[in-house]
C-alpha cells in the first residue's frame, strides 16, 4: 500500500461512504474498464462471487455440463458446485500451461456424442498469462458455448493484442492480498453485455426489486464490494504497471541467473504478455535426486517460502468423481506439471538482494542434488 491508498481511504471516510454504496466503487469500475477496455464492469467482494454471478448470468441450472480447467486453484471450481451443475476438467497444454486446446475439442467431442454440451468453458489464465484465447475461442464459438475467464490471476496482460479478461463473455478478476493489486479482499467481473452486468449488480446486492419498499423476487447475495475498499482499488490502479515492471524483472532476474542449468524450465511467455505473476519453473526428475517437495522443505529451511505449483483439480478429493480430458490419450500435461513444478518468491517488492540469496540457495540445492 501507498501514499495514495491512504488518502482515498480518508477520502472516502470524509466523504461518509462506509457501505457496499458510493462514488469510489464507480470510479474503480471506471479504471479497470479503461485500462482493459472492457465494455462493463462490477465490481464484488471477491472473485469467487465473481465466478459464481458470471456462471448464473450463463443461465447455469442444477446439472448442466460446465467445463473448466483442471490445473488451478479450487476457487475457479467451487462455484460450480454452487450451481449444482457438474464440472468436466480440462487438461493443460506444455507450453503456457493454460487450458489445452487440443483437450478442448477432445472434451467437446465426446460430450457431443452424449448429446450434453456444456452450458459454458470456465478458462482460466495462471501465473499471469492470458490462455491461448484465440484458438479456445475459434472452439467454444463453432458450438456457440460462451466462455468465462477466470483472470484472478492476470489483470494487466494481454493476448493477441486483446486485456485478459476482455476475450471471453465475461472476465473475472480477484484482489485478494495475494494477487498483483489488491483491495484486501475484492473482485470484479468485467463483460460487453451491459444487461447481464446489470443482472449480476442486482444479484450481488440481495436482488432489491425496483420499488420503494424491500421486495425480492429472486434469490440474491450480499457480494458488493464496500466503498471503503474500492478506494483502494482506486489508487492501486495507477500503480497496476509498476506493479507488472516489477514482476517482470524479477522473472528476468531468475532467468539470467537460472535458465542455463540443465534440467530446469521457465513458463514461456506465449502470443502476448504475462504479467509474470508468479515466476514458475519445471523440473527434469531425471536429472536430480532433488524434487519440488524436498526443493520446498530445503527452502523452508532458510526460512524462504516457495510452493509446488497448483495440484489439479481432478486429483483433489472434493473432484475426484469428475470427468477429466487429457492433452492427449498418453498424456495428462497437470498432473506433471504438479509433479515437477514450483513457484519461486515473485513479490513486486522483493528485493535484489533477497533475490540474490534465494537464487545462490537453488543453484546449490540443484548442483547438490545433479545425477
Ligand atoms: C485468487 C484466485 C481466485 C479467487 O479469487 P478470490 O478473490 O480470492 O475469491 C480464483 N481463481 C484463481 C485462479 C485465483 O488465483
Amino acid at each position: 500500500m501507498g501514499v495514495q491508498e491512504q488518502q482515498l481511504i480518508n477520502e472516502a471516510f470524509e466523504l461518509n461512504w462506509i457501505a457496499p454504496v458510493g462514488p469510489h466503487l464507480q470510479k474503480f469500475e471506471q479504471a479497470v474498464i479503461k485500462y482493459t477496455g472492457a465494455g462493463g464492469a462490477v465490481a464484488l467482494t471477491s472473485g469467487t462471487a465473481g465466478i459464481h454471478l458470471a456462471l448464473r448470468a450463463s443461465g447455469i441450472k442444477e446439472g448442466d455440463i460446465v467445463f473448466c480447467s483442471s490445473f488451478t486453484f479450487v476457487a475457479s471450481v467451487n462455484p460450480i458446485l454452487y450451481m449444482a451443475a457438474v464440472p468436466v476438467l480440462i487438461d493443460s497444454e506444455p507450453e503456457g500451461w493454460n487450458m489445452s486446446p487440443e483437450a478442448l475439442r477432445t472434451a467437446f467431442r465426446k460430450y457431443e456424442k452424449k448429446g450434453m454440451l456444456p452450458k459454458a468453458v470456465l478458462v482460466v489464465n495462471l501465473y499471469g498469462q492470458s490462455a491461448d484465447l484465440k484458438k479456445l475461442k475459434a472452439i467454444c464459438d463453432h458450438y456457440e458455448v460462451p466462455i468465462i475467464e477466470d483472470a484472478a490471476e492476470s489483470l494487466g496482460a494481454t493476448h493477441e493484442g486483446m486485456s485478459s479478461g476482455t476475450i471471453g463473455k465475461y472476465g473475472v478478476f480477484s484482489f485478494n492480498g495475494n494477487k498483483i493489486i489488491t483491495t484486501s479482499n475484492g473482485g470484479m467481473v468485467v463483460s460487453d453485455d451491459a444487461s447481464s452486468l446489470e443482472k449480476i449488480r442486482y444479484w450481488s446486492t440481495q436482488a432489491k426489486d425496483p420499488a420503494d419498499y424491500y421486495q425480492h423476487s429472486e434469490v440474491g447475495y450480499n457480494y458488493r464490494l464496500s466503498n471503503v475498499l474500492a478506494a483502494i482499488g482506486c489508487a492501486q490502479m495507477s500503480v497496476l504497471d509498476q506493479r507488472i515492471e516489477a514482476r517482470r524483472n524479477v522473472f528476468r532476474r531468475y532467468y539470467e541467473a537460472l535458465h542455463e542449468i540443465k534440467g530446469i524450465s521457465f513458463t514461456k511467455e506465449i502470443h502476448g504478455c504475462s504479467t509474470r505473476w508468479l515466476t514458475t519453473l519445471k523440473m527434469n526428475l531425471s536429472c536430480f535426486r532433488d524434487t519440488p517437495e524436498t526443493i520446498v522443505k530445503r527452502f523452508e529451511q532458510y526460512n524462504i517460502e516457495t510452493r509446488r505449483l497448483w495440484k489439479p483439480m481432478h486429483a483433489q478429493p472434493l473432484y475426484t468423481g469428475c470427468d477429466y480430458v487429457k492433452h492427449a490419450d498418453n498424456q495428462s500435461i497437470c498432473d506433471e506439471l504438479f509433479e515437477t513444478g514450483i513457484c519461486l518468491p515473485s513479490s513486486s517488492n522483493l528485493s535484489v538482494e533477497d533475490q540474490n540469496k534465494i537464487i545462490k540457495h537453488l543453484k546449490n540445492f540443484l548442483a547438490e542434488s545433479k545425477v
